[in-house]
């Protein structure tokens, strides 16, 4: 029987990319992190990380591994979810410059474009402020990363690129119980963003708890 005051259980989605690295972030922010990489392991979490990585191979390895339906599933009948990176773009209902066929999970009502920053800028650094979040702008770190193209009215837009060619850019986003950054906050130490989605899994619980949707 679960206490109120347990850990809650948080998955990371243990097919391919940079798992340990959210599994430290999570265990950090408050959490237990398991790896899941079968659907009976999604089953006994109450929320879970699509991490930084490839997310072509992730969504191929997630189809054969059998994950990619019950992700789906689990994402739209309300299971928090967080995605960084190439996880952004697995939540992501629509693609850009994604090959033809890419599958997603979905979840999130936005248009992703990947590899969005262009050759030149592969990766970089810069300091990006969220919205609600305490504590001053986060350093976020992007490589070959994915920006919001278009964000649909249930959409909560929570960062933006600011200066630069990529001005303006959305790169954080969150809709209900699922949040996307195009940035990977696991690879920096600053645990705020996976503390914020650890508190939206205990809030989710707790109104579970109570009956409400
Ligand atoms: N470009 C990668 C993709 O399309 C994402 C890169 C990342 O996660 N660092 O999946």
């Amino acid at each position: 029987m679960r206490e109120p005051t347990d850990p809650p259980v948080v998955g990371v989605l243990a097919l391919q990319g940079d798992v340990r690295e959210h599994v430290a972030a999570l265990r950090a922010g408050g959490a237990e992190a398991v790896a899941v990489r079968r659907p009976g392991e999604l089953a006994a979490v109450d929320g879970i990380v699509l991490p930084g990585g490839e997310s072509t191979t992730m969504a191929t390895l997630a189809a054969r591994w059998g994950l990619l339906e019950p992700l789906r599933d689990a994402v739209r009948a309300g299971l928090p979810a967080y995605g960084s990176c190439a996880g952004m773009i697995l939540l992501a209902d629509r693609l850009l410059d994604a090959p033809p066929g890419q599958r997603t999970v979905g979840g999130l009502d936005v248009t992703v474009r990947r590899n969005a920053f262009g050759r030149q800028v592969d990766s970089f650094e810069t300091r990006v402020e969220l919205d609600g979040l305490a504590g001053g702008p986060l350093h976020a770190v992007f490589i070959r990363a994915p920006w919001v193209e278009e964000a649909g009215p249930g959409v909560q837009v929570l960062g933006r690129v600011v200066g630069g060619a990529a001005d303006g850019r959305i790169v954080a986003v969150r809709q209900g119980d699922v949040v996307a950054t195009s940035f990977h906050p696991e690879l920096t130490g600053d645990r705020r963003v996976h503390a914020l989605f650890v508190d939206i899994v205990r809030r989710h619980l707790a109104d579970a708890e109570r009956g409400e949707p």
